[in-house]
C-alpha cells in the first residue's frame, strides 16, 4: 500500500523510539499498566458513585422532614385564619422558627399565587410564577434540588379542612427555599476522607499489579531460560507446560531443534562422505606412484600403464569435484538457471552424438524417439548434463550388447523425456535411495563401473529447478527407465516442482 512520506518518517520515527527504549515494549510494564489502569478507573468511579449515593440520600432525607413539618403546617394554616389575618402569631412564629433551624426561607401564598407572607420579608405582596407552586396548586407536593444553588425547593398545597377530599384547587400554597449546604458539606468531607482511602488502595493496587505482571511473565522467562540452556541436540525436549502459548513457543522450538539436528547430521554424513570420496583416488594415485618408485628397472610399458591409471584417477577426482561445485551452486536456487527458448530435439541429437564413441565402446546403441518437434524455456547446458548423465548410466550399467532409447513427447503445458535402456536394472528398495547424494546401488560393481553416486542427485536437483519432476521404474536384470517432465514454459513460483 502507498504511503505518504511523512506518515513512513514518523511511523519509524515511533519504531526507533521503541527500539530505543526497549523497556517500553515489555509484556511485563504492559501487564503492569493494563492492571493499574483498570484498577485506578474502578476506583475512581466506585468512590465517585458512592459519594453521589450519599449526597442523595441526605438531600432526599433533609427534604422529606423539611416536607413533613411543611404538611403539618399546611393542615394547621387550612383550619385556621391565616391566609385571611396573617398576623397569626403562633404560625408566622412557627414559620420564621423553622426557617432558623434549617437555614430556609418559607412563602406562603393565596390561591392566586400572591405572596401572603414571606419569613425573608422581600417579595411580600408580589405574584409568584415558579412551576413547582403552579403543581403544588393542583394538590402535588413538589421537592426539587437546585445543584447550581445548593438549594432544594419545596412546594406543598393548603387546603381549607373541608375541601381536601373533593379535587378541588388549592387555597394556598407554601414554598419553601432550604439551604443543603450543611449536607452538602458533610458530604464533602467524607469525600476528603475517601480520598485518603482510595490513595491507599492505589498504593496496595501498585504492589498487586508489581506481583501479578511478575507472575503472568514467569512462565516466559523460564522458557528463555530452558532455550538458554540446551547446548546441544542431545539435551532431553524442553517442556513448559504453564500456558498453552509457552507450551507451543516450546513445541516449535523443539520442532525447529529436530530439524537443525537432520540438517546437521544429513551435512556431517556429507562431509565424511565427500572426504571419503575425494580420499580414494588419492589413495589409489598413492599406490600406484609408491610401486612404480620402487621398481626402478619397470619396463617403459609399466611405466605407462601406471601414469594412465594415474591420470584417470585425477580424471575421477576432478569429475567429483565439479560434481560437488555444481551441487553446492545449485543449492542456491533457481537463480543458478540460465533459462531460454530451447530446442530440445536438436539438444538431444546432439548430446547422442556425443555420447557415440562410449555407446560403440560399450556396444549398446543409442535409440531416439522423437513424437513431435518440442521448444522449451530451460537451462540448456544444465539440463543438457541431467540428460547426458541419465543416457550415460544407461550405458554404463548395461550389458553388452544392449540399448539406450530416448523418447521424446509433449502436450500443451509439458514434455516428456523417457530414457530406458536393456541394462542390469536396480533392486526395488534402492530405487528410492539412488538419488541420495553418493548413494551408489551395489559397491561391488561400483569399483569396476567409474562413478561418485553424485549425477543423479545432481540431475533430480536440475530438474526440480526446472519445476518438473523425475521418477524411476526398474526391473533388475531387465533394465531401467527414467522420466523427466518439464513444463515447457519456465514458471518463475515454487509451486509445480515436485519428485
Ligand atoms: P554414479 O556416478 O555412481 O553413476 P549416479 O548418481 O548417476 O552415480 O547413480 C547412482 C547409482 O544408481 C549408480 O551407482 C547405480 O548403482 C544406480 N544407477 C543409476 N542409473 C542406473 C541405470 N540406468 N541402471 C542401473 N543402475 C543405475
Amino acid at each position: 500500500m502507498y504511503r505518504p512520506n511523512g506518515d513512513q518518517a514518523t511511523s519509524t520515527k515511533g519504531k526507533s523510539f521503541l527500539l530505543k527504549y526497549k523497556f517500553l515494549r515489555s509484556f511485563r510494564l504492559r501487564i503492569f499498566l493494563i492492571i493499574m489502569l483498570i484498577g485506578m478507573c474502578s476506583l475512581v468511579i466506585m468512590r465517585r458513585g458512592l459519594l453521589a449515593n450519599e449526597r442523595n440520600a441526605a438531600i432526599d432525607q433533609r427534604s422529606s422532614s423539611v416536607m413533613s413539618m411543611m404538611r403539618i403546617l399546611s393542615n394547621r394554616i387550612g383550619s385556621s385564619f391565616f391566609l385571611e389575618d396573617i398576623s397569626d402569631g403562633e404560625i408566622s412564629g412557627d414559620l420564621e422558627l423553622l426557617a432558623e433551624v434549617y437555614n430556609a426561607r418559607f412563602i406562603v401564598t393565596d390561591s392566586e399565587l400572591r405572596i401572603v407572607f414571606d419569613t425573608a420579608d422581600i417579595d411580600t405582596g408580589k405574584y409568584l410564577l415558579a412551576g413547582n407552586a403552579m403543581g403544588a396548586l393542583r394538590g402535588k407536593s413538589v421537592s426539587e434540588f437546585d445543584k447550581e444553588e445548593g438549594v432544594i425547593e419545596i412546594a406543598v398545597p393548603v387546603y381549607s379542612s373541608t375541601d381536601e377530599d373533593t379535587g378541588k384547587s388549592a387555597n394556598a400554597v407554601i414554598l419553601a427555599e432550604v439551604s443543603a449546604k450543611p449536607v452538602l458539606n458533610a458530604v464533602e468531607q467524607k469525600s476528603e476522607r475517601s480520598l485518603l482511602i482510595e490513595l491507599l488502595a492505589a498504593v496496595i493496587l501498585l504492589g498487586f499489579a508489581l506481583i501479578i505482571s511478575n507472575i503472568v511473565v514467569r512462565p516466559f522467562d523460564r522458557v528463555t531460560r530452558a532455550i538458554r540452556g540446551v547446548v546441544s541436540y542431545e539435551d532431553s525436549e524442553l517442556v513448559v507446560s504453564d500456558y498453552v502459548e509457552t507450551e507451543e513457543i516450546v513445541d516449535a522450538f523443539n520442532d525447529l531443534r529436530t530439524r537443525m539436528k537432520a540438517v546437521d547430521e544429513s551435512r556431517q554424513e556429507f562431509v565424511s562422505n565427500v572426504s571419503h570420496e575425494l580420499k580414494t583416488p588419492m589413495a589409489s594415485i598413492k599406490v600406484l606412484a609408491d610401486s612404480i618408485n620402487m621398481m626402478p628397472d619397470a619396463p617403459m610399458e609399466m611405466y605407462q600403464d601406471f601414469m594412465q591409471d594415474i591420470s584417470a584417477e585425477i580424471d575421477r577426482e576432478n569429475a567429483i569435484i565439479s560434481n560437488l561445485l555444481s551441487l553446492v551452486k545449485m543449492d542456491k536456487g533457481a537463480g543458478a538457471l540460465d533459462v531460454q527458448r530451447c530446442d530440445i530435439n536438436l539438444m538431444l541429437e546432439n548430446l547422442i552424438k556425443r555420447l557415440g564413441p562410449l555407446a560403440k565402446k560399450s556396444e549398446v546403441d543409442i535409440i531416439l524417439e522423437s513424437m513431435r518437434n518440442v521448444t522449451a524455456d530451460v537451462d540448456e547446458l544444465k539440463l543438457g548434463s541431467a540428460i547426458t548423465n541419465l543416457i550415460e548410466n544407461g550405458i554404463k550399467y548395461n550389458k553388452k550388447p544392449g540399448w539406450v532409447k530416448a523418447h521424446l513427447d509433449a502436450d500443451h503445458r509439458f514434455f516428456t523425456l523417457t530414457i530406458s535402456d536393456s541394462g542390469i536394472g536396480i533392486p526395488k528398495e534402492e530405487q528410492a535411495h539412488i538419488f541420495e547424494r553418493f548413494y551408489r546401488v551395489d559397491k561391488s560393481h561400483s569399483k569396476e563401473i567409474s562413478g561418485s553416486g553424485l549425477g543423479l542427485s545432481i540431475a533430480r536437483r536440475t530438474i526440480l529447478l526446472h519445476r518438473g519432476s523425475i521418477k524411476v521404474d526398474s526391473e533388475p536384470g531387465e533394465g531401467t527407465t527414467f522420466t523427466i517432465r518439464i513444463p515447457l514454459s519456465y514458471i518463475a513460483d515454487n509451486t509445480s516442482g515436485s519428485d
